[in-house]
């Protein structure tokens, strides 16, 4: 009867915080699992490790997954970064990886686990290869958002597949350079990214084969899918229920 109270109640809580199908995608060293959670939160899972982008929100979300391997780190806005939930997520091995102004700014017991990686550099420190990808606002007016040289994207290098995680930007040089990109999260919204078109073109100069719009609270994402066209397979996903 426990233990069946214990599954119900789990039941309950995932229903209550929404925890989604994870999204799944074939690599050389089996398969890898993403799992969106809110907003600009997803977890990845892949080759026995389990890697939490920018985990925010409650520490109830976490529940049902183990204790990350790794914690990537985009930027210092709230919804990217609440040190009160990272202090409740992170175990005693776990890893984070933060652009080196976000890592400055961690209290010192999550400094010590920290990897500072400049955008433009890559580390292997974490099990795979992760490059940072500067990720910034090029809008004069939206430039406060998001200066260059505060935050990071990610490329995730899991088994031959490439997944592109953009963090907080517009379509930067840098983003539009990528290649061979298997699987994008892209970001839009007004006024602190871009607005759906400015997503939809940086899509056909860096072509994913595969792009979600996450960090898109508002936005037509629609609208986006039908400016991608064939350009690349958009995936539509609910990160707000
Ligand atoms: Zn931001
Ligand atoms: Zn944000």
């Amino acid at each position: 009867m426990k233990h069946l109270f214990s599954f119900v109640f789990l039941v309950m809580l995932c229903a209550f915080h929404n925890i989604h199908a994870a999204e799944e995608f074939k690599t050389s060293k089996g398969k890898v699992l993403i799992t969106p959670i809110n907003h600009a939160t997803m977890i990845v899972e892949w080759g026995g490790k389990t890697i939490y982008v920018d985990p925010v929100g409650m520490a109830v979300w976490y529940k049902t997954f183990p204790k990350p391997d790794v914690v990537l780190l985009t930027h210092i806005h709230g919804d990217h970064y609440k040190e009160a939930v990272l202090k409740e997520v992170v175990g005693p091995k776990t890893q984070l990886v933060a652009p080196p102004a976000l890592a400055g700014a961690l209290s010192r017991g999550l400094k010590s686990k920290t990897i500072a990686v400049a955008s433009g550099a890559d580390t292997e420190k974490v099990g795979f290869k992760l490059e940072a990808v500067a990720s910034y606002n090029t809008t004069p007016p939206r430039k406060r958002f998001h200066p260059k040289g505060q935050g990071n994207g990610y490329v995730l290098n899991l088994g031959g597949k490439r997944i592109y995680i953009s963090g907080d930007t517009e379509g930067t040089p840098e983003m539009l350079d990528l290649k061979n990109i298997d699987v994008a999260f892209l970001c839009m919204n007004l006024p602190y990214t871009m607005d759906v078109a400015a997503a939809a073109k940086a899509v056909k100069a860096f072509k994913p084969k595969v792009v979600y719009p996450y960090h898109s609270r508002g936005q037509d994402t629609a609208k986006f899918k039908a400016l991608v066209g064939d350009a690349a397979e958009v995936r539509l996903l609910n990160w707000y229920k």
